[in-house]
């Protein structure tokens, strides 16, 4: 697992990846430009040549584009489509021209209106900026589920995937903080492993291309986003190192998105805790193997207790 943070490109693209070395981080993950602006930050080649030869230099072996929050590709107002259009496209050229591993959206929101139509518009939008960009992948990302916002279930993410043309450059972004928000239990390693199986049925884990690893504020289906530090929300410890352990997530990005100590993002400390608690969770997961690998006598002790509920039951 490549376990990185958030970061600022402010002062420069290259900028983004000096944060991400003084973080400890394997991946990062940056707004291609202002996130609460539509103006778009104008890169030239020297920034994205410099982007990439900091990268080379660095033990940073993913990044990360996250589309701005403004962006609402499902959204009736044409002015908002179109501009939502023109940023997704602009952060899929950043993404071809620094080799990004992919774009990470949120696939937009359908207000009050209806959610099917909402998802059509949606899936035209996405696959217009695909089709006007490259090569870069685009992580659609679980959501939370407040108000009307797509992408709350795998089953909405799946129709998404299809309303956008089901191309090989769709995958999917895991945001723990959301999965529980959004009501999957995460918390165990046999809760995990039911919800993927979900996934899997649903859209395919070969989609699966990145994470984002939050603690939630908010309580399992609350469909609230309000993302917590490590440890300190209703994940807790336990619930992250499950996270971070994951087989099935061996090979991905994952990026911290927290509010860190002082609300400006992870920091090293939080990288390091990262690190941490997912040598616990792989330990937590060897020592429950090891006991799987002994438990045939206590099955066969649970089978006995079944036979004797029978044995009561006919008599
Ligand atoms: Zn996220
Ligand atoms: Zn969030």
């Amino acid at each position: 697992m490549l376990i990185g943070a958030h970061v600022s490109p402010a002062g420069g693209l290259a900028r983004a990846v000096e944060r991400g070395v003084d973080r400890g981080c394997r991946s990062i993950q940056i707004f291609n430009q202002s996130p609460r602006m539509w103006r778009p930050t104008a890169y030239g080649e020297e920034d994205f040549a410099a982007f990439r030869e900091a990268m080379a230099a660095s033990p940073i072996d993913a990044v990360l584009i996250h589309a701005v929050y403004l962006l609402n590709c499902a959204s009736e107002d044409p002015e908002i489509a179109v501009k939502s259009l023109t940023s997704l496209t602009h952060s899929l050229r950043v993404g071809d021209a620094i080799g990004a591993s992919a774009v990470v959206l949120h696939p937009g929101s359908a207000k009050t209106g209806h959610v099917g139509e909402a998802i059509e518009r949606a899936g035209g939008v996405i696959r217009e900026a695909l089709a006007s960009s490259e090569r870069c992948p685009l992580h659609l990302e679980n959501t939370a589920g407040a108000g009307g916002t797509l992408g709350r279930s795998f089953e909405e993410l799946a129709a998404l995937i299809d309303a956008a043309g089901g191309q090989k450059r769709l995958g999917l972004c895991l945001d723990s903080c959301h999965l529980l928000a959004s009501g999957y239990e995460i918390r165990s390693a046999a809760d995990l492993a039911a919800t993927l199986e979900q996934c899997d049925r649903a859209l395919g884990l070969d989609r699966l291309g990145s994470l984002h690893l939050n603690d939630s504020q908010k309580p399992l289906g609350s469909n609230r986003d309000r993302h917590a530090n490590l440890g300190a929300g209703e994940l807790g410890e336990r619930g992250c190192a499950v996270f971070l352990s994951e087989p099935l997530f061996e090979e991905l990005p994952c990026v911290l998105e927290t509010p860190g100590p002082d609300r400006s993002g992870p920091t090293a400390e939080e990288v390091a805790l990262a690190l941490k608690l997912r040598r616990r969770g792989q330990a937590t997961r060897a020592r429950s193997k090891r006991g799987q690998a002994t438990r045939p006598s206590s099955k066969r002790a649970s089978g006995s207790k079944r036979a004797r509920g029978s044995k009561r039951a006919s008599g």
